[in-house]
């Protein structure tokens, strides 16, 4: 069924604390932790607790926890401090756009200039 934890998922382990990650924020529908593989001195990953394979199912599936990864990706870039000198949000979706994760998430990159990051 959409939204349901799946076994095999590396973010659904992590949501459900099984697998170990630096979780910075946590609410009831959503997990917010380090990416391990940083690529900026802010970079977290805000996922659903619900299962969705990339950001435009988790979006038709579940509108409300797609809004609420948004809305804990800017209280993380506040919590970081990375808000008033700009950030980025991204959304890989698809192997061929470099998603390797097939559980939605957002990535909170920020603390450096990123002007050159597409
Ligand atoms: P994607 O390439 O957009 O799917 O992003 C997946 C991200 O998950 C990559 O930036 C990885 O570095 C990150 N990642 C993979 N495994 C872990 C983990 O166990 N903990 C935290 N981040 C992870």
């Amino acid at each position: 069924m959409a939204g349901e934890p799946q076994a095999d998922c590396l973010f659904c382990k992590i949501a459900a604390g099984e697998i170990p990650a630096t979780i910075v924020r946590e609410t009831d529908t959503t997990v917010a932790f380090r990416d391990i593989d940083p690529k900026a001195p802010t970079h977290v990953l805000v996922i659903p607790r619900a299962h969705y394979p990339d950001a435009a199912s988790l979006a038709a599936g579940d509108p409300e926890a797609s809004a609420a990864v948004l809305r804990e990706a800017g209280e993380v870039a506040a919590q970081e401090r990375v808000a008033g000198s700009g950030y980025r949000i991204v959304f890989n979706t698809g192997a061929g756009a470099g998603q390797t994760v097939f559980h939605a998430h957002a990535h909170v990159l920020g603390g450096r200039d990123l002007h050159r990051l597409v």
